[in-house]
């Protein structure tokens, strides 16, 4: 099998942490700032993300940081590991990019760094991405995820109209996790407790009764909920593909370099078994 050219990679971003903030129990914020923002700019989608670069444990890698000449001197086993993290806010007067992290344990990379993160520290990263922003055209929006998605979609409220229609549901841990956001939309907070993540939105979505008219979605979070949502709005309420922004974000179980790794298979077998677009595997 022929092996595919590494990909070349994007100029990376060099930033420091200006500051912390403890949003809830489980949510940290860090924001950046700094030189190395200059050339930044976040401002056509709400889901924009960034893939913020871990150095593996006991690699440092010469100044000036060259990831591209990283990747082509060094064996992948030393390459810096991405994560990645939408863009919740961006002030580029003030040059600052905040990043709202969850806290999901010991287990990770980059949750545990956010939790230990001092002012100062450089981090860089490449970015950002992004394809998501709630038409202004549609009917109305859906809007669905876990906290992983809970940025992005803070993000997307806050930049609806207030004349806009929308359902919000995001699950959360408990009361303690819920967060003000500067919206008209009311979100439905939906507390997991001890039910398996997303269960709480798949019943509340399939219990939704739609309103008349396009409705643009944006549904992310844990893969395995995020499939049975596909399989709900595209293929029971037939939501054309095109107004459908959906996809996991992480996969329980998985790292985010094991999730990256099979997330293409993931998404063609949920695509051939919903659509029967071919075989199933
Ligand atoms: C486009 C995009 C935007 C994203 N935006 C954000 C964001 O703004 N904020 C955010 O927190 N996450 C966001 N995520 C998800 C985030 O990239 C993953 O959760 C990532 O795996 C976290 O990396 P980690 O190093 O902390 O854990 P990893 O090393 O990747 O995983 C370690 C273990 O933790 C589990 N795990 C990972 N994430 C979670 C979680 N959220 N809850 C519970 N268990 C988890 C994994 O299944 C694994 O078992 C986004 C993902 C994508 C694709």
């Amino acid at each position: 099998m022929a092996l595919r050219p590494a990909r070349k990679p994007r100029k990376p971003h060099s930033a420091q942490v200006i500051r912390t903030e403890r949003l809830t129990p489980h949510m940290q914020r860090v924001v950046l700032g700094g030189e190395g923002l200059a050339d930044f700019a976040a401002d056509t989608c709400t889901d924009h993300y960034v893939k913020m670069l871990f150095s593996p444990e006991g690699v440092s890698y010469p100044e000036p940081f060259d990831l591209e000449r990283i990747r082509e001197e060094l064996p992948r086993e030393q390459w810096p590991v991405t994560r990645t993290y939408t863009v919740r806010a961006w002030d580029p007067e003030h040059r600052e990019l905040t990043l709202d992290f969850v806290l999901h344990g010991d287990e990770g990379l980059a949750g545990p760094w956010a939790m230990r993160a001092q002012p100062g520290e450089t981090v860089r990263f490449t970015g950002p991405g992004g394809a998501y922003a709630p038409d202004p055209d549609a009917d109305w929006h859906l809007l669905v995820g876990d906290e992983s998605a809970l940025p992005a979609i803070a993000r997307s409220l806050e930049s609806l109209p207030d004349s806009a229609t929308a359902y919000a549901f995001v699950e959360i841990a408990g009361p303690e996790e819920e967060q003000k956001i500067d919206s008209d939309v009311e979100v439905i907070w939906l507390h997991r407790g001890a039910r398996p993540v997303g269960e709480a939105l798949v019943e509340a979505v399939r219990a939704l009764e739609f309103p008349e008219g396009r409705v643009h979605a944006f549904v992310h979070g844990e893969a395995h909920f995020v499939k049975e949502l596909r399989q709900l709005l595209r293929v029971e309420r037939g939501m054309a593909r095109e107004d459908l922004s959906i996809s996991g974000y992480w996969r329980l179980g998985h790292d985010e370099d094991g999730w990256q790794a099979s997330k293409r298979d993931w998404n063609a077998r949920i695509e051939a078994e919903q659509e029967g677009t071919a075989p199933a595997a």
